[in-house]
């Protein structure tokens, strides 16, 4: 009987992982992947996790690994500067985001949690089936060899991406749906002369974005309307980029290049009896901000007390649950909003229409407004 079960070792079940094994609760995470998945998604982290890092004692190696982005600047038609925003007073400790590739990411956080809790982190085991037992939940696990195990928890946490089995086996809705904006991205040496800066071009055509990556890298993600590139070749993102902003980027120096569709979805509940959902399992935001990985690291750090609490036989009233709930759904739903709000800046308009969007991004990135906006980036609010 563990304390508790996390099924999923994505970046945020192994985040919670760590955060148990520092708590010295008895538990596993469960991963049906039996590599971690290479293909790169998130790659800002923001101050609020960068503390969390450094308590797991991760802080000297993420920030040996990323690339630190203290400024945005927004561009517009011509690559005329309409502004910039500084992240100098996002925190006092790290006044700037961490661009670091999920796939190092999760690399540091399955090495820490490896070492804090050798064999806690059990790949190539699917979780298939869960049962409410009154006194804990029981899990049905399908190994490698097809083999079928038992295991049991006082607490199982559903960390297993926006497919989630978990929320499907407690009978959860996942209200939301596909957006029809679509984007392509790409990684490519960095020939720009933008250093560390983040920079956001806002033209006709839609929205160019870049930001540094380690290794003299820097990614591109481009709208595409409302099509989806799947089969694009790495010089319709460079000829795109080269369009909108007339710089040029190496195509034929592609390190990835994926096309993305984008989606929202929230689950009514994240807590109920002895499971609760986080991450990617409880809320889908669009990436177009960076912060869905971010804040399922918020639920896990507001989650562990609780389960602590809760595995040391300590009664955990009805009460703190649902204020944990209401107010990570909360944070997921202005998270979704500020998404929200992201891409409909960065669509195709007419020309009178980027006038418009001009001027009033130009007045946004005013002395008054700018730091709040940096606040907002910086997910500060979540
Ligand atoms: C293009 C793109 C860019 C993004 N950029 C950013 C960014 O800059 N910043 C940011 O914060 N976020 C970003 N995101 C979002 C971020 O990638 C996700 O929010 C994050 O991966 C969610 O982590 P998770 O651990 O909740 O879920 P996942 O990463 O989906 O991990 C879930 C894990 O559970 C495992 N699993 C599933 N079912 C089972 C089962 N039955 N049994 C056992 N294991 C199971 C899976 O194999 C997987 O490893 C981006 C997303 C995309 C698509």
């Amino acid at each position: 009987m563990l304390d508790v079960a996390v099924v999923g070792g994505g970046p945020v079940g192994t985040y919670l992982g760590c955060l148990l094994a520092q708590a010295g609760l008895s538990f596993a995470v469960l991963e049906r992947r039996t590599q971690p998945l290479q293909h790169s998604r998130a790659i800002g982290i923001h101050p609020r996790a960068l503390h969390g890092f450094s308590r797991l004692g991760l802080g000297d190696a993420v920030q040996a690994a990323g690339v630190t982005i203290r400024r945005g600047l927004l561009l517009g038609e011509g690559s005329r500067v309409l502004g910039e925003l500084s992240f100098r007073a996002a925190d006092p400790r790290f006044p700037y985001i961490l661009s670091l590739p999920q796939v190092q990411t999760e690399q540091l956080l399955n090495g820490r949690l490896d070492a804090l809790a050798p064999g806690a982190l059990r790949r190539s085991v699917t979780v298939r089936q869960l049962k409410d037992c009154g006194s804990h939940l029981t899990l049905t696990l399908e190994t490698a060899s097809g083999q079928l195990e038992q295991l049991s928890a006082r607490q199982v946490v559903a960390a297993d991406g926006w497919r989630s089995a978990l929320r499907e086996a407690a009978d959860l809705d996942f209200p939301g749906g596909l957006y029809a904006d679509r984007y392509l991205m790409g990684d490519f040496p960095d020939t720009t002369p933008f250093g560390q800066d983040a920079v956001i071009s806002l033209t006709q055509g839609g929205v160019t974005e870049c930001f540094p990556l380690p290794g003299g890298l820097r990614r591109w993600v481009v709208h595409t309307g409302c099509d989806l590139l799947t089969d694009a070749e790495p010089a319709a993102l460079t000829d795109i980029i080269r369009e909108r902003t007339g710089l040029p980027v190496p195509a034929s120096e592609c390190r990835m290049l994926s096309a993305f569709t984008v989606r929202r979805h929230l689950a009514p509940r994240m807590h109920l009896g002895r499971l609760s959902l986080i991450g990617d399992a409880a809320h889908v935001v669009s990436p177009i901000g960076g912060q869905g990985m971010n804040l399922g690291w918020l639920d896990a750090e507001t989650l562990a007390p609780l389960l602590t609490r809760a595995a040391r036989g300590e009664q955990v009233a009805p009460a703190e649950w649902r204020r944990w709930e209401q107010t990570r759904r909360r944070s997921a739903w202005m998270a979704a909003r500020q998404a929200e709000a992201n891409m409909s800046a960065g669509r195709p308009v007419t020309a009178a229409q980027q006038q418009a969007r001009e001027a009033l991004l130009t007045g946004l990135l005013g002395p008054r407004t700018a730091p709040l906006l940096a606040s907002a980036f910086t997910m500060r609010w979540l």
